[in-house]
């Protein structure tokens, strides 16, 4: 069925809700897509005794609200919007994914930025699971410019050929020896945390904007400001290591082994348990500095709501003289949420 330009397999949805028996379901959707949820309601409403929409936040296939979902009784989780992250779900899960149905705005968008493109002959291409529909027809209309695109087989938590999150560019990182800059089709926040992980040039493509555009420049102001804070947080005493509940999330070994690190440097370390992790309440905490063993994008895209440093747990290694700056920035190492 299309909803909202997106297509949205809400037979699935019957067959799942007939199979697992549920009575009670927790509806989730990220932001952009709750008038899809609340339209999926409306269509479930007579296949259910009850479905209720969940109202917090929903960022990823990894922020699945199954504390929420178990507190209500429910009996499974309709996940919006999002690719199935991890291997096995807590309890019954179905993922719809929501694929845009138009190809339009990405071919347009992308034949009118092709200019920005010139000179690269071989690139690696990713794209976001709403408009992995179209990938084929990207790669051709790239091939037709003379630009040949390659992408990586997925790998976990990645389930499709071509398929990027804001966390996960394996594929692309491992294709740097074979192609000369990279492509990310989705939004500049989906192009931008691989822009960091790598030397190549990389662009982005927001077909909902019909934006194309390079990120070098943004990718080293935000280098420059992250090498700050991590200086700012060699001063902090009292540090704080945020590990979230969420499913995809939750990092409990990393943090013990954050806390015990910074122990050893004679700092006090405290791990705080959070689902969304609020900006208010850190600031609230009275501790000096934060790592952040949750979702990786919560250091670049919310440290300017919080003054006091939120490092990723790259980064604490290198405050804490167990890394080199110049070996992780602009590498895989620098979003890999383990030490
Ligand atoms: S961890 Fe963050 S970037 Fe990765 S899927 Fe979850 S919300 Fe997105």
């Amino acid at each position: 069925m299309l909803i909202n330009g997106y297509k949205v397999e809400v037979e699935l949805a019957r067959d799942w809700i007939k199979e697992n028996r549920v009575k009670r379901v927790l509806v989730q959707a990220p932001p952009g897509l709750r008038n899809v949820a609340g339209k999926l309601v409306e269509e479930l409403s007579s296949n259910l005794e009850e479905i209720l929409l969940h109202g917090g936040g929903c960022w990823g296939g990894c922020d699945l609200a199954v504390a929420h979902a178990r507190a209500i009784g429910a009996g499974g989780i309709i996940h919006l919007g999002h690719a199935r992250f991890l291997d096995e779900d807590p309890m019954p899960v179905l993922y719809l994914e929501c694929r845009r149905a138009d190809p339009e705005p990405l071919l347009r968008s992308l034949e009118r930025g092709m200019s920005v493109l010139d000179g690269h002959r071989r690139i690696g291409l990713g794209m976001t699971v709403q408009w992995l529909d179209h990938l084929e027809q990207a790669k051709l209309l790239l091939k037709g410019c003379g630009v040949i695109t390659l992408t990586g087989p997925p790998t976990r938590p990645l389930r499709y050929e071509g398929q990027v999150l804001g966390c996960a560019y394996q594929p692309l990182l491992q294709l740097s020896n074979k192609i000369d800059g990279y492509l990310v089709i989705g939004s500049r926040f989906h192009g931008l945390g691989l822009g960091l992980q790598t030397e190549k040039p990389t662009y982005y493509l927001d077909p909902e904007l019909g934006v194309l555009d390079g990120l070098y420049a943004e990718v080293e102001r935000l280098l420059r400001s992250r090498y700050g804070y991590i200086e700012r947080a060699q001063e902090a005493r009292k540090m704080g290591i945020i590990v979230s509940i969420k499913p995809g999330q939750l990092r409990m070994q990393c943090a013990m082994k954050l806390k015990r690190l910074l122990e050893g440097a004679g700092r006090r370390a405290e791990i705080l348990i959070m689902d969304d992790v609020s900006m208010e309440m850190l600031r609230d905490s009275g501790l000096e500095a934060f790592i952040n063993t949750a979702c990786p994008r919560l250091s670049i895209e919310d440290q300017a709501r919080i003054e006091l440093p939120l490092l990723l747990p790259a980064e604490a290694l290198i405050m804490l003289g167990r890394a080199r700056w110049g070996e992780v920035v602009r590498s895989p190492r620098y979003l890999a949420m383990e030490v």
